[in-house]
């Protein structure tokens, strides 16, 4: 063992002395959760919820994206079709035991209905209550995007809805228009 080494094994030693008596007087980090809620951020990603419309009516077409997308394969959904031929999820389900909370399936959804909200509490003891179903997931609200209507955005001639005011949803689109 050479001098060299007898010296840093010192200088560390006292190092580590000098740290510890630095932060004994420190003001605590510690967080006393659940007593003390935890502030986070608006985009934190954290439970998934099924928004609606603005008006209130299901958001989500069922085009799979989100399952498609997502990583770990956790979410499964079946197509439906209502008579006015507008698409719905006839069941969806989310198992949460297995979702990483990347965020790829808010990002893949073109209607903004699923959507990752600031709320982490989502333990629980039984795995199988970690499968979260459409009633589980489906939310009144609208989440982060009060005002988006995929319909009026996308401009797709439909008869989904007729009794709305808003004549958005009675003018057609040439779609080929907005090719460069
Ligand atoms: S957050 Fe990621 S892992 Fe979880 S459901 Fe969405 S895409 Fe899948
Ligand atoms: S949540 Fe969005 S991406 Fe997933 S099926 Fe519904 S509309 Fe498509």
């Amino acid at each position: 063992m050479s001098i060299q080494y007898i010296i840093l094994a010192i200088f560390t030693q006292i190092r580590s002395i000098f740290l510890t008596m630095k932060h004994m007087f420190a003001k605590r980090e510690t967080r006393l959760y659940p007593d003390h809620s935890v502030y986070l951020s608006p985009r934190y990603r954290g439970r998934i919820v099924l928004t609606k419309n603005p008006d209130g009516k299901e958001r989500c077409v069922a085009c799979n994206l989100c399952s498609v997308v997502c990583p770990v394969s956790c979410i499964s959904l079946q197509k439906s079709q209502n008579k006015f031929g507008r698409w719905f999820p006839l069941f969806f389900r989310i198992n949460f035991s297995r979702c990483i909370f990347c965020g790829l399936c808010e990002e893949a959804c073109p209607t903004a209905a699923i959507q990752l909200i600031p709320d982490f509490e989502l333990s629980d003891f039984n795995r199988k209550d970690l499968v979260y179903k459409k009633n589980d997931l489906s939310i009144l609200g609208t989440g982060k995007y009060h005002n988006y209507n995929f319909y009026e955005k996308t401009g797709v001639y439909n008869q989904i809805d007729t009794s709305t005011k808003n004549s958005a949803h009675s003018i057609p689109v040439n779609i080929k228009d907005l090719l460069p």
